[in-house]
């Protein structure tokens, strides 16, 4: 499967292609903007494929 993890549009075939490297994680992004969106916010889109994901709850009840 290769998609940019930001928008999801598929890179296999695509022109101008970035890769990065992120926890070990070989990751290709259509476009250097969504490169620039994954680096800012790196958890929203990790977070994704894993399933501990914590919610905090407000424990003042
Ligand atoms: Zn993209």
């Amino acid at each position: 499967m290769e998609s940019c993890p930001v928008c999801g549009e598929n890179t296999k075939d695509k022109a101008g292609t970035i890769e990065y490297t992120f926890e070990e994680k070989k990751l290709k992004f259509c476009s250097l903007t969504c490169l620039r969106i994954f680096q800012q916010f790196p958890e929203i889109y990790m977070n994704e494929k894993e399933d501990d994901i914590n919610i905090l709850e407000d424990s003042r009840a």
